[in-house]
């Protein structure tokens, strides 16, 4: 079922989360074992990340120096196959303009549909690790919002190739981000506002936000769009911090602010476990208004970590 119907055929917020596809080496098993601990909030769906490739450099003869292309959390079709089988919950792989040609992505999208797969998340990923800005592929996209074309036109049977003969429909429901602090290359809120409206006027029919720490971020933001016109569904994405560390990574990896009032108690912290329980418990009051408010899911980020996950879900579904 669609991640859209899921929304409109529930009475109340849905539990929601994202997770990782390990690092290449391990089991499928690790997956499971995150999601076991959630299964009894019932989430209808499950979003799986898409990890493009990195370039490595490894010393090889002579002192030279080899750029190896490798990707280090495959897997991501397969994790949500195997959710579906397993669970049957509804997977949302997300995809990605970054490292697709316009034949990977019709390819990956032909593999989604056989394996019975009909959400996607359209993002249009970082720049790689080693290289400061975005560069699409020869034949990809610079921006999510053409993503969301093609796979709109997979959707009425409109292939690359238009002498293909018998072709059948696809049937996905997409879904794009929004960035309530703004993405980061963005020159303005209402910029990166205008550009979501194209994603949306292209064809997605719900947004997953970026975390944030603020609730009065998420609202103003939502404001913002209904203003400008987007009415789908605008998903909160949360993150309950759990180390010292987070406090540097998040606000410039994600840009995403974290209020002062969490910082001081972050800070006062003795270890990462206390740091933890802050986190669990910001999360909760976070999630308690917002679920006050009829936000239609409340989607968390789950980062391979599922405990802290439980620990607020637990207080509220
Ligand atoms: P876009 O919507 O294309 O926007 C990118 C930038 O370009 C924005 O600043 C926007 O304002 C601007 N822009 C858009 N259109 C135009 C235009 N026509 N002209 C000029 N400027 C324009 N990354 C991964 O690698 N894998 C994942 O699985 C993944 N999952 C994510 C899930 C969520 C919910 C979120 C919020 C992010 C996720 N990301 C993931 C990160 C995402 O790929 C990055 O944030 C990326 O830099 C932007 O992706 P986007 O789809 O928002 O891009």
């Amino acid at each position: 079922m669609k991640v859209t119907e899921h929304i409109k055929n529930s009475k109340k917020t849905i539990f929601s989360f994202e997770i990782l596809p390990p690092l290449k080496g391990q089991n499928i098993q690790s997956i499971f074992d995150n999601i076991d601990p959630l299964m009894e909030f019932n989430p209808p769906f499950i979003d799986v990340t898409y990890h493009r490739e990195e370039y490595v450099y490894k010393e090889v003869e002579n002192g030279l120096i080899q750029k190896k292309i490798v990707r280090k959390r495959p897997g991501t079709v397969g994790i949500c196959s195997a959710i579906q089988n397993k669970y049957q919950v509804d997977a949302v792989p997300h995809i990605l303009c970054g490292g697709f040609d316009k034949e990977d992505t019709e390819n990956f999208l032909i593999d989604l549909d056989f394996l019975g797969i009909d959400n996607v998340l359209a993002l249009r990923g970082d720049a790689v690790k080693s290289e400061i800005y975005f560069k699409p592929e020869k034949d990809g996209y610079q921006y999510a919002s053409d993503l969301v074309k093609q796979i709109v036109e997979l959707n009425k049977g409109h292939y690359l190739d238009e002498e293909l003969q018998n072709k059948s429909k696809t049937d996905f429901c997409i879904g794009v981000a929004g960035y309530p602090e703004k993405h980061a290359e963005a020159p303005s809120l209402d910029s990166d506002i205008h550009f979501l409206k194209k994603k949306i006027e292209a064809g997605a029919t719900y947004i997953v936000t970026q975390m944030f720490f603020d609730n009065a971020k998420y609202f103003e933001f939502v404001d913002k769009c209904r203003k400008r016109g987007i009415t789908v569904p605008i998903i909160p994405g949360l993150k309950p911090i759990a180390t010292k560390k987070q406090l540097n990574l998040i606000p410039h990896r994600f840009n995403a602010q974290i209020p002062d009032d969490l910082i001081m108690a972050i800070v006062k912290c003795e270890n990462n476990e206390a740091v933890r329980q802050v986190g669990i418990e910001w999360a909760v009051e976070q999630c308690k208004e917002l679920i006050k408010e009829d936000v239609p899911v409340l989607h968390f980020y789950s980062m391979g970590n599922s405990s802290n996950i439980k620990a607020i879900a637990s207080q509220l579904f």
